[in-house]
This record gives C-alpha cells, structure tokens and sequence, in this order.
C-alpha cells in the first residue's frame, strides 16, 4: 500500500490585528511540526503491518497508534485556525450560517458569548464551533487535547487556538481575553461560510 504523505500548508497571514508576525511564524512552526510527525508516524504503523509487528502485544505499536490521533487532530485543527482568519478580517457572517446560530442559542451575541466564554476556560485547548451534519445544529465545544472530546462526524466551523503558543509573544497568560478579542477581529467569514455550507468536513485550502 503507498503511504499517503501530508504537505504542510502555507498561509499568508500577516499583518493580524493584535497577533504578530512573531507569533505566526513561531506557530507555522508547529504546525509543521504536526505535519512532519503524522507522516512519521504513519510511516510507521505501515511498517510494523508489513513486518507482522501490528500488535497489541508490540507495545511501541499501541503507543504510536495512541499518539497518531494527537499528531493528526494538531495537524487538521492547526488548518482549520489558520484557514479561518485573515489580515482585519475577511467578510461577514452569512444570512443562513446567522440563522443557524440564532436557532442554535437565540442570537448571535449568544453564541459569540459562549463561544468566547468556551476559550476562556482554564487549560490549555481549542474553542470550535460544529455543526451536526444530520440535525445542522450548531454547537460550541472544547477540545483539550487535539483527539480528545472530539464530537464524531462532526463539522468544524471555526476553531479557535487557545494553546499559550497562540499568544504568549503578544500577551500575558492572564490576558487570554486580550488574544481572543484580537482572534475575533481576524476571522475569515468567507472561509467560515464556505464550511458551514458546504455538505461534508473541507479542510482549508492554503
Ligand atoms: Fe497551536
């Protein structure tokens, strides 16, 4: 089987509202990173299937295969963060994606709140907004670590970094608040609208 290798993608953000150059390119950084050990680690298991090492009983197996969903999830949502922003902002919600989030929670402002209120919890995470593709419903959820708490089958929308790397060139951690006012100011509601419409999970184009 040929393996299927992921290229790293490259965004052009600069020139963020409260988010520095200095902060993207360390964060690109990680990102590729996420690419570089996904690959590896893919690489791997391969390996181990073709050598008949793919077991329970081969511990170095159960661990990478634990570790893929970690490497994958930082890869993805990584995408998803930098897709979903641009320089001051890009657009507006759309009519129908307004819609959706004020029969999700009542009004935009609810959402927004929660939204907010989602990234400013303690520990380190991902807000994202979903959308059950069966119900359309839209939901605000917290992701830890990236494979954990993952609603199944699930569109991401927006997705929000609250990782410290995401900002702790720019900000105190105590001033979480002040990034994510600055996150708000930079999102891509074209990009936003694209995933909402769209029928199955897009991952950004670069
Ligand atoms: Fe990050």
């Amino acid at each position: 089987m040929e393996q299927r290798v992921y290229k790293a993608k490259k965004f052009n953000l600069s020139g963020l509202t409260g988010i520095s150059d200095k902060t993207l390119e360390m964060h690109f950084a990680l990102y590729e990173g996420y690419v570089k050990n996904t690959n590896l680690l893919t690489e791997k298991l391969l390996e181990m299937s073709r050598n008949k090492k793919a077991s329970a009983a081969n511990p170095a197996f159960s661990e990478i295969k634990r570790h893929l969903g970690f490497e994958y999830g930082g890869m993805v949502l990584h995408e998803y963060y930098f897709g979903n922003l641009a320089p001051k902002g890009k657009g507006n919600p759309s009519v129908d994606l307004k819609r959706a989030l004020e029969e999700s929670f009542g009004s935009f402002e609810a959402w927004k709140a929660d939204f907010v209120a989602v990234g400013s919890m303690r520990g380190v995470g991902w807000s994202i907004l979903y959308q059950d593709p069966v119900t359309n419903l839209l939901s605000n959820h917290w992701i830890e670590l990236h494979d954990v708490g993952v609603p199944s089958g699930f569109k991401p929308v927006l997705v929000m970094d609250v990782w410290e790397h995401a900002f702790l060139l720019d900000y105190k951690p105590s001033d979480r608040s002040k990034y994510i006012e600055a996150f708000c100011a930079n999102v891509n509601w074209d990009a936003v609208n694209h995933y909402f419409a769209s029928t199955a999970a897009v991952r950004p184009a670069a």
